[in-house]
C-alpha cells in the first residue's frame, strides 16, 4: 500500500501541530513510520486520503461500536444541528438521555456530562475527595484515567508508549497524593490502605484494564477491592470510559457483578461526539454544585449535538442489547483465529480476552499487570506485526498497550482476512 498523500499532509500538519497530531499516540512513535490521514469512514472501515480501505480495529479508540457513520446517529446528529448547535441553557434531551443511561447502568441515582473521560474522571475525583474530605488517591500502574495531572503516575496507554510515565508539568505536590498500587494485586492495595489509615479518598481503576493491552481482573480482585474500600470508609471508583455500554448495558458493574461508587464514562456514551459522563448514588451526585459544594461546570456540557449522538447510540444498545452477545462472539472468533494462526508459525504469545476487548503480547508470560505487560511488550514483534498488519489493510492500534476494539459492523469475511493477515504477519515475526 502506498501512503504518499498521508505523509504529505503529515509533514504539512507537524509545522503547524505539535508532532502533527491532537492526541498522542496517533502519531506511529510507536512503531514508527507516518502516521496515516483518513478521509472518510463507513461500518467498518476506513478509507484513507490515498484511498486504500482499510478494516479498523480502532474505532476512533472505542466509540464507534457500532461501525462507523451508523444512519441512527448521523441523522440525529444533522437534525439536531439544524436547530442550534449550542445554548449553555438546559434542553429537555439531556434529562432523556440521563434518565436512559440511569435505566442502563445498575446502582446509580443521577449523572452529570462531561466532554471527555479526563473531565470525567478528573470531576469524579474531585467529587470523591469532597465527599469524603479526604486528599489521597488510589490509582494502578497501566490504568489510564485521562492526562489530568493526578493521574499522568504510571498511567497506560499513549502516556507510556511515550516513556513519559511521569510527565513534567505534574508538580510533587500533586503526585504524593497520588499512590500507586500493582493492578490484580490486593494484598498490595491492602498494604497501601494500611500505610495511609484514615487519608485515602478513593481507589480508581479501570474494572477491565484496557490501557496496557487489554488485562481483565483476576477473580476476586474487583470483589476484594469492594471489601476493602467498605472496610475503611473509601470511594470506588470504576472508570468505565471504555468498558461502559461495551461490555454489556451496564458496563463491567453488570458484566462482572462488583458495585462501584463513582463510575465515569466517555466513548461509546458520545456516539463519536465528544462526551464523557460520571455517575453515582443520590447522596454522592448531591454533593455536587449546584446542589451541594463541590465546583464541576463545562460551557459545552450536554451539548445538543453531543447528545443527540449519545442519545442515539445508547438508544440503539438499549433496544437491541443481543449487540453485545454479537461482538463478544466475534471476538471469540478472532481470537481464535488469531491463536492458531500464531500457533501454526511458533510466535510466543499471549491473547488476553473479555467481551469485545482482545489484545496480543508477543510473551509467554501471562499478561496481568503493568510490569507483565512492559516486559512483554519490549521485543520488536510487535513494531513488525503493526506493520505487516497495516500493510495488508489491517489498521490495529500503533502501539503494544491498546486493546483492539472490536465493532458489530466487523462481518465474518473481515474477520477471516484479518486472520490471514495474522498467518502471513506471524511468519515475518516467528
Ligand atoms: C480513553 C480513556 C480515558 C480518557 O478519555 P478521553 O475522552 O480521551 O479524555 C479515561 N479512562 C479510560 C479508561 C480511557 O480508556
Amino acid at each position: 500500500m502506498i501512503y504518499k498523500r498521508s505523509s504529505a499532509l503529515f509533514a504539512e500538519a507537524q509545522k503547524v501541530i505539535p508532532g502533527g497530531v491532537n492526541s498522542p499516540v496517533r502519531a506511529f512513535k510507536a512503531v514508527g513510520g507516518d502516521p496515516i490521514f483518513v478521509k472518510e469512514a463507513k461500518g467498518a472501515y476506513l478509507y484513507d486520503e490515498d484511498d486504500n480501505m482499510l478494516i479498523d480495529y480502532i474505532n476512533s479508540w472505542g466509540p464507534m461500536i457500532l461501525g462507523h457513520a451508523q444512519a441512527d446517529v448521523v441523522s440525529a446528529v444533522i437534525e439536531k444541528a439544524k436547530k442550534g448547535t449550542s445554548f449553555g441553557m438546559p434542553t429537555e434531551l439531556e434529562t432523556e438521555i440521563a434518565a436512559l443511561a440511569v435505566s442502563m447502568v445498575p446502582n446509580i441515582d443521577k449523572i452529570r456530562f462531561v466532554n471527555s473521560g479526563t473531565e470525567a474522571c478528573m470531576s469524579a475525583v474531585r467529587l470523591a475527595r469532597g465527599f469524603t474530605g479526604k486528599d489521597k488517591i488510589i490509582k494502578f500502574a497501566g490504568c489510564y484515567h485521562g492526562h489530568s495531572d493526578a493521574f499522568l503516575i504510571q498511567a497506560g496507554s499513549g502516556a507510556i508508549t511515550f516513556g513519559t510515565p511521569n510527565s513534567p508539568g505534574v508538580t510533587e505536590g500533586t503526585a504524593k497524593d497520588t499512590l500507586l498500587a500493582r493492578y490484580n494485586d490486593l494484598a498490595h492495595v491492602e498494604e497501601i490502605i494500611t500505610q495511609h489509615k484514615g487519608d485515602i479518598a478513593c481507589i480508581i481503576l479501570e474494572p477491565v484494564a484496557g490501557n496496557m493491552g487489554c488485562i481483565p481482573p483476576v477473580a476476586g480482585f474487583l470483589e476484594g477491592l469492594r471489601k476493602l474500600c467498605d472496610a475503611h470508609g473509601i470511594l470506588l471508583i470504576f472508570d468505565e470510559v471504555m468498558t461502559g455500554f461495551r461490555l454489556a448495558k451496564g458496563g463491567a458493574q453488570e458484566l462482572l457483578g462488583v458495585d462501584a461508587d463513582i463510575v465515569t464514562f466517555g466513548k461509546v456514551i458520545g456516539g463519536g461526539l465528544p462526551v464523557g459522563a460520571f455517575a453515582a448514588r443520590n447522596e454522592i451526585m448531591d454533593f455536587l454544585a449546584p446542589q451541594g459544594p463541590v465546583y464541576q461546570a463545562g460551557t459545552l456540557s450536554g451539548n445538543p449535538l453531543a447528545m443527540a449522538a449519545g442519545y442515539a447510540m445508547l438508544s440503539t444498545l438499549n433496544d437491541r442489547p443481543e449487540i453485545f452477545s454479537s461482538i463478544a462472539e466475534k471476538t471469540e472468533y478472532l481470537h481464535q483465529g488469531l491463536e492458531q494462526a500464531l500457533i501454526e508459525n511458533s510466535v510466543t504469545h499471549t491473547i488476553n480476552r473479555l467481551g469485545s476487548m482482545i489484545s496480543v503480547h508477543f510473551s509467554e508470560t501471562p499478561v496481568r499487570d503493568f510490569d507483565t505487560a512492559t516486559n512483554a511488550a519490549s521485543g520488536d514483534a510487535f513494531k513488525k506485526f503493526f506493520h505487516n498488519m497495516l500493510g495488508q489493510g489491517i489498521y490495529i492500534a500503533p502501539s503494544a498497550y491498546e486493546t483492539w476494539f472490536i465493532c458489530d459492523a466487523l462481518s465474518r469475511e473481515d474477520l477471516d482476512k484479518t486472520i490471514e493477515a495474522c498467518r502471513k504477519a506471524s511468519k515475518d515475526i516467528a
